[in-house]
Order: C-alpha cells, then structure tokens, then sequence
C-alpha cells in the first residue's frame, strides 16, 4: 500500500501527468477564487452602519464570514434569511419579509446591503419585487435604504459580486447628479482589497496631496477596529452623506480595473467623470496614481510624496540583487497580479507561472502585454481560468524559486519544496499581514521585505557551516 501510494506521489510529478492534468475539462480542483457573495459582503461592511444580508442559505452566510473573519480575525456582521429545503419550493418571499423585520429590529442599520446565493438564483427569486412587497407590508420603514444586489455563483467570482454590491449601493443612496450642485471630491474606489493597510494607505496619501476624497467603500476602520473593550456593531465605514452625493462626485478614480467594470459603466451611463488604473503596486503603478491626484487637484506633487518615493527607490536598490534574474510562480485575482508582477519586472525578477483562475480576455491581454514589454517577462506564461492542481504540475515539473499567492499555495509551495509569500486573499495562517500596505511607496519597500528576507531566510536555513555567514 505504501509502495504504491509513492509510486502514485512520484507520478502526480511527472510531465505525463502534467499533461493529463492540463487536458482536463470537466473537472476544477481548488480554483484561487471564492463565490460572488463574499465580495459583495466585503464590499457592504465598508459602508457607514451597513447590514449586509444574504438571501439564501445560512451555510453560505457561514462560509462568507467565517473566511473574512479568519483572513482579518475579525468578527464579520452580516445576517442571511436562512432558506431551507421549503423555500427552495415555494420561493424566498417570506423568508426575505420576515428577515428584513428581524434585521431592522435588531440592528437598527441605515442601510441594508442584500445579495443573493445560489439557491435565490437557482429558483429565480425576484428581490426587486420582494422588498417592493416587505415595505407594502410594512415589515421595514418606507424610507429604509435596501441596496440590492444579483450575485449568482455559478458565473463570475468574489470580484463580480464586490462591483455588483456596489453598483447596488450607489444606485440606492445616491441622489441624482444635478448640474450646480457638483462636488469638488474625488470619490477613490479602492477595489476588492483585502488589505486594511492599503485602505490606510491610500487615506494617507490623498491627506498628503491635500486633495479632498472619500474613500468608497472603506472598510478599515470595520475589520481593523480597535480593542476597546466594547463591541460597536458599526465602527466604520464611508459616510451615507457622502454616499448621497457620489453621484455629484468632481471625478471617481478607481484602483483596480478588473473588479470594477460595472460600476464604471453605471457612473459613466450618469456623466459622472471616471478614471482607472492598475492598482497602485509598484513604483511605475503608485507613480500613476500619484500622477491621477495631481491630475485631480491641480497642484504639484508635495516633496514629502517624492521623499519618500525616493526611500522606496534606494530600498529597492539596495535588495535588487536577491530579486534579480529570481524565478516566481504568482496566483491570484487579475488587479493583485497585474500589480506583483508588475513590481517584480521592476525588481529584475522573472515571473514565470501566472495563474489566474479568475482572468478576463481584458486581463489575459494586458499581464501579456506587459510582459512582452519586459526582457524579464519573456519566460511567463499566463494560466488563464486554471486552478491550483494546475499549479502545482508547474511547480513540480518546471520548478521556480518562489511561490507568491495567498494561504491556498502552501500545499503547492511545500510538495514543490520552495517558500511561498503570503500576498493575496485569503490569508489564514500568518498574522497581520493584512495591516501592512502593498500598495503605495511603502508597498514597495514592504514586499521587499517579504520577498528578500524570506529568500535569506532560505539561504541560512540550507546553507552549511563553512557558509553560515553574519552577512548576506
Ligand atoms: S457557491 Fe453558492 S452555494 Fe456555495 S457558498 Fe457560494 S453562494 Fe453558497
């Protein structure tokens, strides 16, 4: 039995099974995204008093907390009407009227955030009609915001359902965009973003730049509270104020293109100005968001912004030597990678295994673009809708120096016998990572550190007494 399982383990890392591996059609094995409702959830709690509530099955709302609650470690509010086998049959209405009366009653929130699960989708529920109903019925306030959202999960991932929940809530809270009554903020959409930090981050920087902002939406102060010895149910979040006047927004800038795309649409279908870019990794991709702010406010880049830039290049300069001419594997969602790679081509590092489960046409055409532009993109290979066994037949038969994805790659990492670097959702088995930014200047000089020192750790771990050295 032992003798066979090896023979089984040693073949599982053979290019035949590579090859059978990759001509796999009707199977997917552990996909490196999550289901429509967790990102529409993520996307609800970063709203001022937001109660974000899942029509469908209690097991689903389970799944979706208990994941942000273990990458954040973080209690995660949300409530589900809880439909059951009876529901499946007779349609959710009664579960969605009588839900709604509990969460208002219990919660007092000033918005509801409702998406949807498989099963509500599956059987066709129309929620537009069930709250027109619920509020006939008088089970929640006339005037009690209910932001709605479609999340079916068996088409797009956790990004679809974060830009649908937030086209849901713009369109819900917003008053119309009226000329003469046009703001002068820029309204900053972070995007599917995991990092507290990076939510911190881009706060920081646009207090440097002296531009006026709201953060849309924001969760940091929601899933990074402070421990004051009392539980608020609504520490955070953007204000509804400033929620009601998005659509007068001077201009969006949205930092993550491949989570946003329906929201774009939205806001440009209501002439509010848009502009995207890459999520801001890197020093090309934060120089570009630097460059939109200043675009927006008219005025120079402070010193204190090329200041520090300058700190991320001298730390750059003094770490390239151990990212140069490195081999990485990186999976992940399309705007984390575009961004990771792009800093590790800055760095002289070689992607060589891209894997995205959750690609676009869109994506697939910019990462390769971007890597043909690179003499150090030339040996990547982009993975597009491909999943972690895939990945782990690349690691094992064409090896890498370096894995960097979230949690999910241990088991690739460790059969493959290289490091892997935490970078991604979700991420449950190191702590606080997500307090450290990504993005931004200091993203630099913080994967950096990640990355090198991870390499060093390496280094001193394998080498041998002769060259166990005080420096490296
Ligand atoms: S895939 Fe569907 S059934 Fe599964 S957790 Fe997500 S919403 Fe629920």
């Amino acid at each position: 039995m032992e003798t066979c399982t090896k023979v089984t383990k040693e073949w599982l890392n053979t290019q035949e099974y590579r090859e059978k591996n990759f001509a796999r059609e009707k199977l997917v094995i552990n996909p490196a995204k999550a289901c429509q409702p967790l990102g529409a959830l993520l996307c609800a709690l970063g709203i001022e008093a937001s109660l974000p509530f899942v029509h469908g099955s209690q097991g689903c709302a389970a799944y979706f907390r208990s994941t942000l609650s273990r990458h954040y470690r973080e209690p995660v509010a949300a409530v589900s009407d809880s439909m059951t086998e009876d529901s499946a049959v007779f349609g959710g209405q009664s579960n969605l009227i009588e839900g709604l009366k509990n969460a208002n009653a219990l919660y007092s929130p000033k918005v509801i955030a409702m998406f949807t699960s498989c099963m509500a989708e599956v059987i066709g529920d129309d929620i537009n009609a069930y709250l027109g109903n619920a509020k006939e019925q008088e089970a929640i306030p006339k005037d009690l915001p209910v932001a709605l959202a479609n999340t079916p999960s068996f088409k797009g991932s956790h990004i679809t359902g974060y830009d649908t929940m937030l086209k849901g809530l713009i369109e819900c809270l917003a008053v119309p965009r009226q000329e003469g009554k046009i703001n002068d903020r820029l309204y900053v959409v972070p995007g599917f973003d995991t990092y507290t930090a990076n939510l911190r981050e881009y706060k920081r920087l646009l207090k440097v730049m002296e531009a006026p902002f709201t953060l849309l939406p924001d969760q940091s102060d929601v899933l990074d509270a402070p421990n004051l010895g009392t539980y608020e149910l609504y520490p955070g979040g953007t204000p509804i104020t400033e929620m009601n006047e998005a659509l007068n927004a001077g201009s969006f800038l949205f930092a993550q293109t491949y989570s946003t795309p329906t929201t774009r649409k939205y806001l440009a279908g209501k002439e509010v100005p848009v502009e995207v870019i890459s999520m801001p990794i890197g020093i090309g991709g934060t120089d570009k968001f630097i460059e939109a702010v200043a675009k927006f406010t008219g005025k120079e880049v402070q010193k204190e912004i090329t200041i520090e830039r300058g700190r991320s290049i001298d730390a750059m300069t003094d770490a390239h030597q151990y990212i140069h001419g490195k081999k990485f594997a990186l999976f992940g969602d399309p705007d984390v990678l575009m961004g990771v790679v792009s800093f590790l081509l800055e760095m002289g590092g070689e992607p060589v295994h891209i894997v995205c489960t959750n690609s676009t046409p869109l994506f697939k055409k910019a990462m390769e673009s971007m890597l043909e532009a690179s003499p150090y993109g030339q040996g990547a290979t982009l993975y597009a809708g491909k999943d972690l066994w895939h990945l782990r037949s690349l690691l094992v038969t064409e090896p890498v120096d370096m894995l960097i994805g979230d949690s999910h790659g241990k088991w690739a990492a460790r059969d493959a016998n290289i490091p892997l670097v935490r970078i991604g959702f979700p991420i449950t088995d190191r702590v606080n990572l997500h307090r450290y930014p990504i993005i931004g200047y200091s993203g630099v000089i913080n994967m950096i550190t990640m990355i090198v020192n991870t390499f060093l750790e390496e280094v001193d771990r394998n080498s041998p007494e002769a060259y166990f050295e005080m420096m490296r």
